[in-house]
C-alpha cells in the first residue's frame, strides 16, 4: 500500500485540513510555504493520466475550497497550484495529488520557467501536439 493510502486508512498520522467522501486534504510534511497542503483522492490512482475525470473534478473542487479557506485564515496573498506527473517531473509518491502552495511576500519559494529566452517555432509545436 502506498504512503498516502496508509494515511487515508489512518495507519500513518497526518494533519487533516479537510475530508469528504472522495477526497482528503492534509498538510505536507515538508512545508514549502506555510499552509502547503496536499489534496488527494481517497482511491488510489497513480497520476493525472490515470485518474477518471469525475474523480479529478472532485479533487479540484476540494482544492478550490482549501484556497478560499486559507486565503481567509492564513492571510495568503496568492497560490501556486501544482501537480507533478511521473518521476521526471518530480513525482515521488505515486498516488495522484495536487499541491496547494500559499504565497506570501518574502517567502523563499522559487518556481521558474527557464526557457523563455529561446526562439521556438510555435506553429510546429502546435502541429506536433494536434497531429
Ligand atoms: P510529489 O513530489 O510526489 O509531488 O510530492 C510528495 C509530497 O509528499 C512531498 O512534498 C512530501 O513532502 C510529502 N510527503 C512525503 N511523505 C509524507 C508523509 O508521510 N506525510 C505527509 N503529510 N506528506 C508527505
Ligand atoms: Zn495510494
Amino acid at each position: 500500500m502506498c504512503i498516502f493510502c496508509k494515511i487515508i486508512q489512518g495507519e500513518i498520522p497526518s494533519y487533516k485540513i479537510y475530508e469528504d467522501e472522495n477526497t482528503l486534504a492534509i498538510l505536507d510534511i515538508s512545508q514549502a510555504t506555510i499552509g502547503h497542503t496536499l489534496v488527494l483522492p481517497k482511491k488510489h490512482y497513480e497520476n493525472i493520466l490515470e485518474i477518471p475525470t469525475n474523480e479529478y473534478l472532485n479533487v479540484m473542487n476540494t482544492v478550490q475550497k482549501i484556497t478560499k479557506k486559507e486565503k481567509e485564515t492564513l492571510l495568503v496573498q496568492g497560490f501556486n497550484i501544482l501537480n507533478n506527473c511521473n518521476e521526471i517531473a518530480g513525482q515521488t509518491i505515486m498516488h495522484f495529488h495536487i499541491h496547494i502552495l500559499p504565497r506570501y511576500e518574502n517567502d523563499d519559494l522559487k518556481i521558474q520557467f527557464k526557457n523563455h529566452e529561446k526562439d521556438y517555432d510555435l506553429k510546429k509545436i502546435q502541429e506536433a501536439i494536434l497531429k
